[in-house]
């Protein structure tokens, strides 16, 4: 947990949010500036910075694995049977919170590639 971290601070429950989903590893909410009819994050409760913190070892794959099962069941729960998934790693890739998310967007069709 990193005390200046905004989803930290989501986990602790220190910032309100719209949970729709939420386990052991992992909690999903809707986002604050939605880019679709349905968008929300599905973030790990351990913080990571991004996705490229994480390492080639076990508990590291379990962790990442885990979030994308949350991804998973976040869609289910919103009741998405497309969606996209998205994880934006570093600046120029457009990330602006540096607490690993994977966007997940659906209720309207996609575009690709994305611009
Ligand atoms: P990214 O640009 O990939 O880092 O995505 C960060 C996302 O977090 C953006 O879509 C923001 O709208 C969203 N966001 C930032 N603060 C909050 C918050 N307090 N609650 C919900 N979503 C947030």
């Amino acid at each position: 947990m990193s005390n200046d971290c905004i989803f930290c601070r989501i986990v602790k429950g220190e910032i309100p949010s719209q949970k729709v989903y939420e386990d052991e590893y992992a909690i999903a909410f809707r986002d604050l500036n939605p880019q679709a009819p349905v968008h929300c994050l599905v973030i790990p409760k351990k913080h990571k910075p991004r996705l490229d913190s994480y390492g080639d070892v076990i508990a590291d794959a379990e962790e990442l694995g885990r979030v994308l099962l949350a991804a998973n069941k976040t869609a289910k729960a919103l009741g998405l049977e497309d969606f996209r998934a998205v994880v934006n790693c570093g600046t120029g890739a457009g990330q602006t919170v540096f607490h690993l998310h994977v966007h997940i967007l659906g209720g309207r069709d996609f575009t690709w590639p994305p611009g």
